[in-house]
């Protein structure tokens, strides 16, 4: 899929959002990102857990301060809105939340779940509102009789498609998707990204869509970034990063990823990642992948490197690139 539109809709410019964990304890969940997000396109934000991409998408729509760096959306800075303002972004931005089951109130209609947002902005109401509800069920694969039932009774691909109505009922033009078929089977987990990929088609949204997995994101991202303890270490068109990963960090979570054709999976090469993700917690300087990756350097303990553009379009964060 190639970025379909190159206007540019939000700008993330030298985010960071840290926590104080301590008297002397920083957690730096994200720590100094950069980049753009067009018009009708899906950005894949991809990380191991703990890397600041949910974070990162929260502090993006406002829902956390930024500790430094800006959000510019439609021209405007995210965290310096007046109230008016901020009602406006938050009628056209919106999240799809990963946990279908603990994110829909279980004492509440669907058809109600859905209008929360109609409501809360007074869009529509008595017939309108019902006839507005019926449109987002059909539109997500549901149908009219849902509307009186309660979140219990439906699966969880079914309550994700709620998640999903509810995000559309005040007709935004931006989703951050925050893994949203993280907790799903993986039967159900292609009908969910296909039915994100038809609305897009449909409404000509625009996606920040986060998963933990690089092949979960494939299929419907245009370009995708990757996370490391609160940095992105390399953003690239999605066909680019697949056929050709440049950052070491990169190289082993694509050569984790099972390929269908047995032949093609004997001989590739698996790259062992050792240990887990290190504590963002007062990290070292340096490359923060250092003490995981096999080429590293004396420089890689002591620079940080930045990130920069390799090939057209295609950036990474490496020493040795
Ligand atoms: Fe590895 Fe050094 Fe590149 Fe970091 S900067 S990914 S440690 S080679």
């Amino acid at each position: 899929m190639s970025t379909k539109n190159h206007e540019v809709l939000i700008e993330v410019k030298n985010l960071k959002k840290h926590f104080k964990v301590g008297p002397k304890a920083i957690l730096k969940a994200v720590d100094g990102v950069s980049f753009d997000i067009h018009k009708g396109e899906t950005l894949g934000l991809v990380g191991e857990s703990g890397c600041g991409k949910t974070t990162c998408g929260r502090t993006i729509m406002g829902m956390y301060g930024a500790t430094e760096g800006e959000v510019i959306f439609d021209g405007h800075d995210v965290h310096k809105l007046n109230k008016k303002d901020k009602k406006e972004f938050s009628k056209r931005a919106q999240v799809i939340f990963q946990d279908p089951y603990a994110s829909l109130n279980p004492r509440m209609t669907v058809g109600d779940i859905i209008a929360e947002g109609i409501d809360v902005h007074k869009l529509y109401t008595g017939e309108d509102r019902t006839k507005k509800i019926y449109e987002l069920l059909s539109l997500v694969g549901l149908n009219k009789e849902h509307a009186s039932r309660f979140p219990h009774e439906f699966s969880g691909g079914q309550r994700q498609r709620i998640g999903i109505a509810r995000a559309l009922a005040i007709e935004p033009d931006f989703i951050v998707c925050d893994e949203p078929i993280s907790a799903l089977d993986v039967s159900i987990q292609a009908q969910v990204v296909n039915l994100l990929i038809k609305l897009q088609n449909e409404l000509g949204l625009t996606y920040l869509f986060i998963a933990h997995d690089l092949s979960m994101v494939k299929h419907i991202s245009d370009r995708v970034g990757v996370m490391y303890l609160g940095n992105m270490v390399e953003l690239a068109p999605s066909a680019d990063l697949y056929a050709e990963p440049l950052h070491p960090y990169t190289q082993a979570l694509l050569s984790a990823i099972p390929i269908p054709d047995p032949e093609v999976e004997k001989s590739k090469e698996r790259i062992h990642l050792e240990g887990e993700v290190p504590s963002p917690i007062n990290p070292k300087p340096g490359c923060k992948f250092a003490g995981r990756c096999r080429y590293a350097k004396d420089v890689c303990k002591q620079t940080t490197p930045e990130l920069k553009e390799v090939k057209p379009g295609h950036f990474a964060a490496c020493h040795i690139l």
